[in-house]
């Protein structure tokens, strides 16, 4: 599955954390965002996260423990960059044998920088690892296009977009109508908070891209919102959204496919 950050990467946080707190971290995580991003820094805060014994999800950033994942230099936490253009299988095998290798603290991690440029030699031998990883070992692999991986291993890790780009003004109304609609609001005060974004053709269908990345994320994750709607419910209206789009695309007036749609939301 893909975990869309929906352009803010505080939500991001805010998931990993949740990951961490609820005992929830999986074996793998594959970060996918563009050059310029500093993924190494969120790999930094997510084993902090883990490794930190402050407590569950947080992490101080001043105990022994976050200073040495700051500093590169904890016991069990090894970094993978390339050498040269690629990440060699020889690099990989290295890997392998540290994981086999008891950590001193709770488990081993192991990032890989730049893993999209995996050899393929180096894609398979990770690829036995995903399948079977020993004891509680934390994989996190970064790339720029996580699509220059095989499929097999993208199947195998939880995957997260870091945006490099802030929340846009639609993302924002996407997730105020969302949360209006849950509160149980009604339909003319969404109408009223959509304002202008139901008029604007190109507004309202940003405002849709917004609305369906916030209700797919509420599906794939643990959304804390999930309780209050059903996944069949989410996926009722994210037909709903793309029923929107199909109009607007038709021609038809945006305020009105808009006004459609918050009103199916709103039952
Ligand atoms: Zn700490």
């Amino acid at each position: 599955m893909i975990l869309e950050t929906g352009r803010d990467n505080a939500r991001l946080k805010e998931r990993l954390e949740k990951i961490v707190s609820t005992n929830r971290v999986s074996h793998a995580y594959l970060f996918e965002g563009p050059t310029g991003v500093d993924k190494e820094a969120f790999a930094r805060g997510f084993i902090k996260g883990v490794l930190c014994p402050k407590g569950l999800g947080e992490n101080c950033g001043e105990c022994s423990i976050c200073n040495k994942v700051d500093h590169g230099n904890h016991e069990d936490v090894s970094w993978i960059r390339r050498d040269g253009l690629s990440v060699k299988d020889a690099v990989v095998t290295s890997i392998q044998e540290k994981l086999n290798v008891r950590p001193v603290g709770g488990r081993n991690v192991i990032v890989i920088s730049d893993s999209d440029t995996m050899t393929p030699q180096a894609q398979n031998r990770l690829l036995k690892t995903l399948e079977e990883p020993p004891g509680d070992a934390l994989i996190i692999l970064l790339s720029e296009n996580m699509e220059n991986l095989a499929q097999t291993i993208q199947s195998r890790c939880v995957k997260f977009r870091i945006d490099a780009s802030s929340q846009t003004a639609e993302d924002e109304s996407a997730e105020m109508l969302i949360r209006m609609a849950l509160a149980g609001r009604r339909f003319h005060e969404l109408v009223h908070e959509a304002g202008d974004d139901l008029r604007d053709r190109i507004k309202a269908g940003q405002l849709l891209d917004s609305m369906e990345r916030v209700y797919r994320d509420m599906l794939f994750e643990e959304h804390q919102d999930v309780q209050t709607y059903k996944p069949e419910e989410i996926c009722r209206y994210v037909e709903c959204i793309e029923e929107a789009r199909t109009r607007l695309e038709q021609k038809m007036s945006a305020e009105y496919a808009m006004k459609e749609l918050l009103l199916e939301i709103t039952g």
